[in-house]
């Protein structure tokens, strides 16, 4: 099937001065650095709205402003938002067009023609049709017009010589990678964006562009798109077909229901205005009060679950009030994710670790400030078998992650919200009550009554144990899947 091919011409921009961009544009000079091939070749710029891409093509693009490079972007119909607005920046800042080729049924089309079978690791068809093969015919078309050497320009990195990229077929296809010749590292890329066209939000989320949700996302990355981007998960959700036992099992009522708020207690390693901060590796222990849970909750044995939050926490906030009712110091929280064996947990906790490495920039930090900053709690939690159904899906369930679809995520995640935040109300009543000769009409005690009565709205699963805190370890873990056309799959 032929794809739809359109071109987006650049908008105005206006280009501000990059001297981290300039460095690589004189190092270019100073190296001679030239267009490989002949006169009349064609040159293609793969771009995928991440960073890497967006990067070579704006290198290309202001060292060689008078040659006609093809951005090609290959759109599945399906991307993370924010993409499209990356793709038109770099075409804005590089006064380059892009040229986006398009499968006429986008992935969730393709889901519905194979009769709701979701792309997995063993029939990864939404790469082949609408990356590769797509790619393919296109170069094929235009190489039959222009029967010339095509040059390729893939964004792989100085830092990162392990990768090969990928192989092509085609004689006349040749592979370049500029960003490695000229020594362009990751913190070069981030900090190029960072000072031209801005760095993707949605590297907060993910690690690599791609599809909003797809099938070899890890468990943090899916619940990032929960969060941030709840309509891309609930379009998602719909193309998952469930079992009945398995649409039973996710839609108790009572807890598949959004508007679940978020925010975790701080356990007293993390809070900044307890002496026990910046002190993880204690694995010091939260205490919460235990609570009662209604009655006949509990029909079943109880069911309990590890779950991970990461924070980020900046000592410097102290200066908004080190005292008993100042800020914890903590500027940004996110549910990362859960398991039943604490080994797999902290397992995903590393990798997610490494992640938010690679990508502090995006928020606003260094790598180096990325690890002072993060912290990560564990959280053991109880509640019902009934309630917290953590047992496979149905094998006639067709997900986007066989093993834990969406409605899953969905519902275990409200669960947890629900069961956290009635625990971090819990832990703040705690900590007003103790203040010694707490006056009513003082901030304090107003703060105290409406936290009283927030909690009495409550009406929680489950029950907080006992938490610790992680002290997470890089995981550098070798990257397999350079053959691979589509770079957004990180697992
Ligand atoms: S991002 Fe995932 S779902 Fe999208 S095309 Fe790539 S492998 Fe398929």
């Amino acid at each position: 099937m032929n794809s739809h091919v359109t071109t987006v011409p650049q908008q105005p921009f206006a280009a501000t001065f990059s001297p981290t961009l300039n460095k690589f544009l004189t190092v270019a000079r100073l190296k001679n650095y030239r267009l490989p091939g002949r006169p009349g070749d064609r040159h293609i710029v793969g771009t995928s709205g991440g960073a890497d891409s967006a990067v070579t093509a704006i290198i290309l693009g202001k060292l060689f402003p008078e040659q006609e490079f093809v951005y090609l972007f290959t759109d599945t119909q399906a991307e993370i938002p924010g993409t499209s607005a990356a793709l038109d920046q770099v075409a804005a800042y590089t006064g380059k067009p892009i040229t986006k080729i398009a499968h006429p049924d986008g992935l969730h089309g393709l889901i519905a023609h194979f009769n709701g079978f979701m792309p997995s690791g063993q029939s990864r068809y939404c790469t082949r049709i609408l990356k590769t093969e797509a790619t393919e015919d296109y170069l094929e078309i235009e190489h039959e017009r222009h029967p010339v050497t095509f040059h390729n320009y893939v964004g792989l990195r100085a830092d990162e010589p392990a990768r090969t990229g990928l192989k092509s077929d085609f004689p006349w296809l040749k592979t370049h990678f500029p960003l490695r010749d000229l020594g362009v590292r990751r913190e070069d890329v981030f900090r190029i964006l960072d000072e031209t066209i801005g760095i993707p939000g949605f590297y907060r989320i993910k690690s690599r562009s791609g599809c909003g949700i797809c099938s070899f996302m890890r468990q943090s990355e899916v619940l990032g798109v929960l969060e941030a981007h709840p309509q891309v998960f609930a379009q998602a959700e719909g193309v998952e077909r469930l079992a009945d036992e398995d649409r039973r099992r996710y839609a108790i009522p009572g807890l598949d229901r959004s508007g679940v708020r978020f925010s975790y207690p701080v356990p007293p390693a993390i809070d900044i205005r307890t002496a026990d901060a910046v002190a993880p590796q204690k694995v010091p222990r939260l205490k919460v009060d235990e609570y009662k849970l209604s009655d006949g909750l509990f029909e079943r044995p109880d069911e309990s679950v590890f779950v991970a939050v990461e924070y980020f926490v900046d000592p410097m906030m102290a200066a908004f009030g080190k005292n008993d009712t100042g800020t914890p110091g903590v500027w940004h929280q996110q549910l990362v994710g859960w398991s039943q064996s604490t080994e797999s947990l902290m397992k995903a906790v590393n990798t997610h670790f490494t992640t938010r490495l690679d990508t502090a920039e995006v928020f606003g930090l260094t790598q180096e400030e990325m690890r002072h900053e993060f912290r990560c709690t564990i959280f053991h939690l109880t509640a019902s078998a009934r309630a917290l159904d953590l047992g496979p899906a149905a094998k006639d369930t067709f997900a986007w992650r066989q093993d834990e679809p969406l409605a899953k995520v969905r519902y275990v995640a409200n669960l947890v919200k629900q069961t956290l935040y009635a625990a971090g109300l819990e832990q703040e009543i705690a900590q007003l009550r103790s203040i010694k000769g707490l006056r009513q009409d003082s901030w304090e005690g107003e703060r105290l009554i409406s936290l009283y009565h927030e909690r009495k709205r409550q009406r929680p699963e489950g029950k907080l144990i006992k938490a610790f805190v992680y002290q997470p370890i890089e995981s550098r873990r070798v990257n397999n899947r350079e053959e691979a056309p589509c770079f957004a799959c990180s697992k």
